[in-house]
């Protein structure tokens, strides 16, 4: 994105967002109750580079923003505490306990706990100069504070490509 590059089309946030009406849903961690098993099934099923984390599935509110690297290096840690734990374990002790719980994973020290966000109605020009000024990578989109979506640098990039390609005259590059 570079800063010369005058960006003015009327596009809004929520015409350039993932995800699309015919993708899958957006991909979030929910703030609490997730165990490592079903964060880390979340994070091997798909590619992306983070995760915005909310309240809960139905209130969709935005409590922060993790990134994949962050969780991956988190789970494996998870991965060796619960290895040590299990090593451990008496195995005298009495088996009528009930087995534990699996542990929730901790997204506490990982997450951003104030990732940028721009409204669904936010013209691209002020987002596309939010994303310069603040050197961002992603953003998240919400409409009366709910999650909608995300918008990455790279869907920023294709999404000025596409104008430029279709509609040459309403866009200025100088
Ligand atoms: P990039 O856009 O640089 O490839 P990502 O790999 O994170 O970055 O994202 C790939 C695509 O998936 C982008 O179009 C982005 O908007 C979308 N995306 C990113 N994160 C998520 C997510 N958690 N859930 C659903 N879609 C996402």
């Amino acid at each position: 994105l570079e800063p010369k590059e005058e960006f003015e089309h009327s596009s809004l946030a929520v015409d350039v967002m993932r995800p699309r009406r015919s993708d899958p849903a957006l991909a979030v961690l929910t703030q609490e109750g997730m165990t490592v098993g079903e964060v880390e099934t979340l994070v091997e099923s798909t590619h992306y580079s983070g995760f915005p984390v909310v309240v809960s599935q139905e209130s969709q509110r935005l409590v922060g923003f993790v990134l994949r690297r962050d969780l991956l290096i988190s789970i494996g840690q998870n991965h060796i505490l619960i290895c040590v734990s299990h090593f451990n374990v008496n195995p005298q002790l009495p088996s009528d306990n009930a087995p534990e719980a699996p542990p929730p994973l901790r997204l506490r020290g990982i997450m951003d706990l104030s990732p940028f966000t721009v409204t669904d109605h936010t013209p691209m020009d002020i987002t596309v100069d939010i994303f310069r000024k603040l050197g961002l990578r992603q953003c998240l989109v919400t409409h009366n504070g709910r999650l909608l979506g995300i918008i990455t640098k790279k869907d920023i990039l294709k999404h000025m490509a596409q104008i430029a390609n279709r509609d040459p005259d309403s866009i200025l590059f100088n």
